[in-house]
């Protein structure tokens, strides 16, 4: 049982966590949500706009929200494509959020998350009221910065990557990716490359171009001295054998982690931090929470990988960066260690592997 001290989305009262309690081991609902819900401010409801129209979802008739952004990154992620968000479109963000205070959120895609519904500039100020340290944008595309610095304005407690996924392999040269990375990490606010890594679902046919933009990428971390974010779907042995025949000096993440409990020390050996998503409150995911079990203290860190993935019980919504504390409730259980202590430590660990992070940090609370 973890008692949670600070104002968690506005509010004040106490409660407590629950996580593990009866047969749902896994599933934090430690949260109060319903009961938050009900009460919820108007204050922080989404600023939902409507032009009027309705469709038919899962869920009912909803109304539809209009975007003012392009969907631009829409087209970059078609691999993900297969999850139906139609349903959530229109559905109130803020249930069920659960910011644990201190907490980083070390994956997330904010604009890909704006593209999905999530009114994220609500959802981001909401998030660092309630405590959360900071949170790290993670590049799709090799010339998407602009674009990311542009929606979020410049907190210093978001943090971005620049980097090229490899979903995007068919649609790039390597040059091309290198040279706007190259020029993205002018940004002082780039703490990391990827990103990157190797992807095998929808199968090989772009595997040499995704050889070639994960080595590329490699090479970049070193030359700028940064740490790598890495993306692994069903190629774990591929990607490890190319970790370990060309180093990342830094380290970095094998975000998303997936790999099963085998290769967990292989990864850390190789100076890179696992991290945990919301697939890790999924009921079948025993060998996920066999994996978090095994990870050194010093080598674990979480993530939303939001707008994908968001954790029992929002499964199924759009994902955001304040859905992070029901994964941190998760791995807290099934390691059996108190949340604050786990939100500490996940948060140090990520400072120590960003240290341009830390020194941004340092300097915000400076200046305050
Ligand atoms: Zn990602």
């Amino acid at each position: 049982m973890a008692q949670i001290e600070q104002p968690v989305f506005g509010f004040s009262r106490p409660h407590t966590c629950k996580a593990g309690a009866g047969s749902d081991k896994y599933r934090c609902r430690g949260t109060d949500c319903q009961q938050r819900t009900e009460k919820e401010p108007a204050s922080f409801r989404p600023a939902a706009r409507t032009d009027g129209s309705e469709r038919t979802t899962r869920s009912g008739r909803m109304r539809l929200l209009v975007s003012n952004r392009p969907a631009a990154t829409s087209k970059a992620l078609a691999h993900y494509a297969a999850v139906d968000y139609s349903a959530a479109i229109g559905m109130n963000h803020f249930k069920h959020c659960t910011i644990v205070p201190g907490t980083i959120d070390s994956h997330c895609h904010l604009t890909v998350a704006a593209d999905r519904g999530v009114p994220v500039a609500e959802v981001v100020s909401n998030c660092f009221e309630s405590g959360m340290a900071a949170m790290l944008d993670i590049a799709i595309q090799a010339d998407d910065l602009p674009q990311r610095r542009r929606m979020v304005g410049d907190d210093r407690r978001i943090l971005f990557s620049a980097g090229v996924h490899p979903a995007q392999a068919a649609d790039t040269t390597v040059e091309a990716a290198a040279a706007s990375i190259r020029n993205a990490a002018g940004d002082p606010a780039i703490v990391a490359i990827g990103e990157t890594g190797l992807d095998w679902y929808r199968g090989r046919e772009h595997a040499a171009a995704q050889h070639a933009l994960f080595e590329a990428q490699i090479t970049l971390a070193n030359e700028l001295d940064l740490p790598l974010i890495v993306h692994n779907r069903h190629a774990t042995e591929d990607i490890y054998t190319v970790l370990r025949q060309s180093p990342v000096h830094r380290g970095g993440i094998m975000h998303c982690y997936s790999a099963g409990p085998e290769w967990v020390a292989s990864f850390v050996d190789l100076g890179f931090a696992i991290s945990f998503a919301g697939n890790l409150t999924f009921p079948r995911s025993d060998a996920l929470r066999a994996a978090a079990a095994l990870v050194p203290p010093d080598s674990l860190l979480v993530e939303t990988d939001a707008p994908f993935l968001a954790p029992v019980p929002a499964r199924g919504r759009p994902n955001h960066p304040g859905y992070l504390g029901h994964t941190l409730c998760a791995l807290a259980e099934l390691r059996r260690e108190p949340l604050e202590e786990l939100a500490h430590r996940t948060r140090e660990n990520f400072l120590t592997l960003f240290p341009r992070a830390r020194s941004r940090l340092t300097t915000r609370e400076a200046a305050e």
